[in-house]
């Protein structure tokens, strides 16, 4: 109704587009209050949606991915926030980890994982954050110290998302401690028996409640020296800061669908509720209201959509990307808090797609690096 079809959204797109709606509607959204009894989805649902095709969909099909493009990894969040579901990490495994180990992996190290990801044996984590250190990544402490063919890791993660069910888990270490941005370096664990690994509690959020974010701690972990992401030391911060404009893309995309998803359940709503006699949308206010709510959206699609379009094409650089991140997740917090408003009570009971969608909202604009950081790279650019 308040969607135009992207430029980007393309035919071709519409078969990857009815099988995630499909996927999400019968897979996902019928369980979604016991995934958030469980704090994750069921390990099985990974397995699921690398049978059919939904892991991975832009890797080569080489490495058994779907050998699409972003746009397929696009419609697919899209689909997911249209279904109101916030508890499938994909965009973390599909959308960063694979894109990690597809543009810096060995020939060898690709084959050995890819094809693991997509078809939903090993779950993906990326392990960046840790208890002191957010923001501020160079202040990281986790150290990986060659020692032969190996190295030993050790260090502690926060706020991981697929945390618990992760397989595979890319971690950001210092391999130099005394060579700032240079000696941070990307080193693949594979969980599964490595000794020194353990999972900590995964965290009670405010939102999110079926993503499975956790603590992780590694315990003098050896890692095979063949799993320095890349091959060789100190390429850290560089694949960081190359791969963050893709991540934060991802949120844009997933925040601006389910910005607009939130203005169509309020504009139904309010065509139902009466008070006063009359139905809330013949209120002034209400009209008001909505009017720009639907044209925040409006805005916000059309510059998401070029974002979209401009990564397509390789031209996506990181200043933009950070701007597409703070503007999408900001106008979606300021949309849905109105939209709550519109429900009245309803709008807090969390029965209401409304009210998750409002509490599932605020961390947007703190991961993915916090808005605060995208401010600071878009005034560096200036
Ligand atoms: C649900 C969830 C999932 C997450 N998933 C992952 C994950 O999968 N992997 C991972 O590695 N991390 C993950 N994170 C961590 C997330 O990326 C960090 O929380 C975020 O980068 C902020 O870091 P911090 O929490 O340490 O806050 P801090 O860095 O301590 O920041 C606190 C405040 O200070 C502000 N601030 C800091 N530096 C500056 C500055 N230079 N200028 C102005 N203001 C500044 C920040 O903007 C913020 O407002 C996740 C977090 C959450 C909540």
């Amino acid at each position: 109704m308040l969607t135009r079809r992207s430029p980007w959204l393309t035919e071709d797109l519409d078969p990857i587009r009815d099988l995630a709606r499909t996927f999400f509607a019968k897979e996902v959204a019928p369980h979604q209050e016991r995934f958030a009894a469980q704090q994750h989805v069921d390990r099985e649902l990974w397995h699921k949606a690398g049978e059919v095709g939904l892991l991975c969909p832009s890797i080569p099909e080489t490495y058994g991915g779907g050998g699409g493009t972003f746009a397929h990894e696009a419609v697919i969040y899209q689909e997911q926030a249209r279904a109101g579901d916030s508890s499938f990490g994909i965009g973390v495994h599909s959308g960063i980890v694979a894109h990690y180990l597809l543009g810096y992996g060995t020939e060898e190290q690709k084959r050995r994982w890819l094809p693991r990801l997509a078809s939903g044996e090993l779950v993906g984590a990326i392990a960046m954050t840790e208890p002191g250190a957010g923001s501020d990544l160079q202040g990281i402490t986790t150290r990986a110290v060659r020692d032969g063919e190996e190295y030993v890791l050790t260090g502690a993660k926060t706020f991981i998302t697929n945390g618990s069910q992760a397989g595979l888990v890319i971690v950001v270490a210092k391999t130099d401690p005394a060579a700032g941005a240079r000696g941070v370096s990307l080193l693949v664990v594979e969980t599964d028996g490595a000794e020194g690994f353990r999972r900590g509690r995964v965290l009670h959020k405010v939102g999110l409640h079926g993503q499975d974010t956790a603590e992780l701690f590694f315990d003098d972990v050896r890692v095979p020296a063949a799993n320095l992401l890349g091959g060789q030391e100190g390429q850290g911060f560089v694949q960081l800061m190359q791969q963050l404009p893709q991540e934060r893309l991802i949120i844009a995309v997933s925040s601006i669908a389910a910005l607009e998803r939130a203005v169509e359940v309020t504009v139904d709503y309010v065509k139902q509720r009466k008070a006063f006699g009359r139905e809330l949308l013949g209120f002034q206010n209400t009209r008001f209201v909505l009017a720009e709510c639907a044209t925040e959206a409006a805005v916000t699609r059309s510059f998401v959509d070029d974002c979209v379009q401009r990564h397509l094409t390789g031209e996506l650089d990181a200043a933009t990307a950070a701007m597409a991140k703070w503007w999408s997740t900001d106008r979606l917090c300021r949309v849905v808090d109105e939209c709550v408003q519109l429900f009245g009570g309803y709008g807090y009971m969390t029965e209401y797609p409304i009210a998750r969608a409002w509490t599932d909202a605020r961390v947007q604009r703190i991961y993915g690096g916090t808005n605060e950081i995208m401010k600071e790279l878009i005034a560096r650019s200036l």
